[in-house]
C-alpha cells in the first residue's frame, strides 16, 4: 500500500472540500432582496456616505474597517457565499476532469479514438491531431452541464453575467474551436518530440511549450481576444488624455489605450495588460469607464501600468516556464509508474518467466504464466497518443498541487502593482472604493488560508489596508 500518491491527493482533496464546505455552511444564505436587485446598471456596492466618512479617518486600521463596513452585511454575505462556492467548484472541477480522464483510459475509449484516427489517415501527425479533436470535443460535451451551471446559471444567479444563453454558448463554441486548433498544433509537436526523444522529451518539449506560451500571449490581443470582444481606443478624450499623460510620466511609450465592450457579458469593473513582443497593451473594461470616478480610473490605470513597467508579463512567463519543466519531469516519472502498476487489462507482453512446457533444450515456448511486466493499459508507451489523458491528468495534478504557489506568485505581483498604482495616482481613497467595487465578485475578508490558496489578488481587506497605510505614510511625511 505504499507509494500511492493518488490516495494522498484524494485525501487532501477530501479534507479541503470538507473544510470549504463547512465554511460555506456557516455563512448565512444570500439575501433575497439583494439577489433580486435590478440587474443591468449597478449602483456602487457600498454606502457612499459611509465611504466618505471612512476617508476622513486618520488611523489606517480604523479607516480600513470603516471602508469595509460601508458595504452592507447582506451584500458581504452574498459575495462571501459566491466566493466560497467558487472555491468548492474549483476543486470539484479538478476532481471531475481527473475522473473523466481516468475513465477515458480505463474504459479504453482513448484507444478507440486513437484507432479511429489511425484508420482515417496514415500520416502520424494528422492521427495525433484527429485524436486531440476527439478528446477535446468529448471532454467539452461531457462537461457542458457542469460548465453551464458554473459559468452561466450560477453567474446569472449572482447578477454577475449580463450575457444571454445563445451568446454564452457561442463563446463556448469559439473557445472549443481555438482549443482544437492551438491544442492540435501543440499536441502534434509534443508527440513528434516524444517519438524522437523518448528519454529527454521533457527538456525539449519544455522549450517548445515556453515558445508556444510566448507565441500565444503575443497573438492573444490581436488574434484571440478580438474573436470574443470589440476593442476600440478609449472614446472619452478627457480620460484618454489623462491616462496617456500618466503613461508618459511613467516612461511608458503608449499612444493608445483600449476599451473593450465587456458589458456585453458582465457588469464587472476591471482592466488588464496583455500581449508581448510588440502587441502589449492596456485594456479597460467599458464598465470601468462607466462605473468609476476619474480618480478611481487613475488608480486602476496606475495599477495596470505597474504590471507593464515591472515587466510582469515576462516574469509570469519565466515563472510558468520553471513550473512547466518541473511539471513535465513529474509527468515522465508518473507516466511510467502508472503504466507499470495498473491492473492487467491488455495483452501480457512481459518476459516469459513461467515454467517451460516445451522441449527443455529449446527456447521456452510454453504459455507465459509469469507476472505481467509489460504495458497493460493497451497504451504502447509514452509516445502513444492514446496515453494523452494520462499525461494531461498528471500535469493537472502538478498545477493543482502548485495552485497555492501560483496564486501567491500572482498575488505578490498584484500587490506590487497596487503599490505602483498608489505612487503613480496618489489616490488612496479612490483605491479603497475601487477595491470595494472589485469586492462585488471577490470575498473582501476571506480566511487567511483561503487567501493563500485561492486568491490571485490580495483580498479587499489587504488591499484597502495597504492603501490606507500608504495614505498614512504619505500624509505623515508631508506634515
Ligand atoms: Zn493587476
Amino acid at each position: 500500500m505504499k507509494h500511492r500518491p493518488g490516495i494522498w491527493i484524494s485525501l487532501a482533496v477530501i479534507i479541503l472540500c470538507s473544510q470549504v464546505a463547512a465554511a460555506h455552511a456557516a455563512e448565512p444564505p444570500p439575501g433575497d432582496a439583494v439577489a433580486s436587485a435590478a440587474p443591468g446598471a449597478k449602483d456602487a456596492p457600498f454606502d457612499p456616505e459611509k465611504a466618505r466618512a471612512a476617508s476622513q479617518i486618520q488611523d489606517p486600521e480604523a479607516a480600513t474597517r470603516a471602508y469595509l463596513d460601508s458595504v452592507s452585511p447582506e451584500r458581504r454575505a452574498k459575495t462571501k457565499s459566491y466566493a466560497n462556492g467558487s472555491y468548492v467548484l474549483q476543486v470539484v472541477d479538478f476532481v471531475f476532469t481527473s475522473a473523466l480522464l481516468l475513465l477515458l483510459i480505463r474504459l479504453r475509449i482513448s484507444l478507440r479514438f486513437r484507432n479511429l484516427a489511425r484508420r482515417i489517415t496514415k500520416i502520424r501527425a494528422l492521427q495525433t491531431a484527429l485524436y486531440w479533436v476527439q478528446l477535446l470535443v468529448t471532454l467539452t460535451v461531457v462537461q457542458l452541464p457542469f460548465t453551464l451551471y458554473k459559468d452561466y446559471y450560477r453567474e446569472k444567479h449572482y447578477d454577475l453575467l449580463t450575457q444571454g444563453l445563445p451568446g454564452f454558448l457561442a463563446d463556448q463554441g469559439k473557445a472549443l474551436l481555438i482549443g482544437c486548433i492551438l491544442g492540435a498544433v501543440l499536441v502534434m509537436i509534443l508527440y513528434g518530440v516524444l517519438r524522437r526523444a523518448p528519454r529527454m522529451w521533457w527538456a525539449w518539449f519544455s522549450g517548445v511549450a515556453i515558445v508556444f506560451l510566448i507565441f500565444t500571449v503575443a497573438i492573444a490581443p490581436v488574434v484571440i481576444s478580438p474573436m470574443f470582444n470589440k476593442f476600440t481606443p478609449i472614446a472619452n478624450v478627457e480620460i484618454r488624455d489623462s491616462i496617456l499623460k500618466m503613461a508618459r510620466d511613467q516612461g511608458i511609450p503608449a499612444d493608445e489605450v483600449y476599451q473593450v465592450d465587456a458589458s456585453t457579458r458582465t457588469d464587472r469593473v476591471s482592466a488588464y495588460v496583455n500581449g508581448m513582443l510588440g502587441t502589449m497593451r492596456i485594456v479597460m473594461f467599458d464598465n470601468t469607464l462607466r462605473r468609476c470616478t476619474p480618480q478611481e480610473i487613475q488608480m486602476i490605470m496606475g495599477h495596470e501600468m505597474g504590471h507593464y513597467v515591472l515587466n510582469h508579463v515576462w516574469k509570469g512567463v519565466g515563472f510558468f516556464s520553471v513550473l512547466v519543466v518541473i511539471g513535465f519531469l513529474f509527468v515522465r516519472w508518473g507516466f511510467a509508474r502508472v503504466l507499470r502498476r495498473w491492473p492487467n487489462t491488455g495483452p501480457n507482453t512481459g518476459p516469459n518467466t513461467g515454467p517451460n512446457m516445451g522441449p527443455n533444450t529449446g527456447p521456452n515456448t510454453g504459455p507465459n504464466t509469469g507476472p505481467n511486466t509489460g504495458p497493460n493499459t493497451g497504451i504502447d508507451g509514452i509516445a502513444d497518443v492514446a496515453g494523452l489523458p494520462l499525461l494531461w491528468l498528471l500535469f493537472s495534478v502538478v498545477l493543482f498541487v502548485a495552485a497555492p504557489l501560483i496564486s501567491t506568485f500572482v498575488r505578490r505581483q498584484e500587490a506590487q502593482a497596487d503599490d505602483f498604482g498608489l505612487d503613480a495616482s496618489r489616490q488612496p481613497d479612490a483605491a479603497a472604493t475601487t477595491f470595494l467595487k472589485l469586492g462585488e465578485y471577490r470575498d473582501l475578508e476571506p480566511a487567511p488560508w483561503i487567501e493563500v490558496i485561492f486568491f490571485d489578488h490580495p483580498s479587499g481587506k489587504s488591499r484597502i489596508g495597504n492603501a490606507m497605510a500608504w495614505k498614512h505614510a504619505h500624509t505623515t511625511a508631508a506634515r
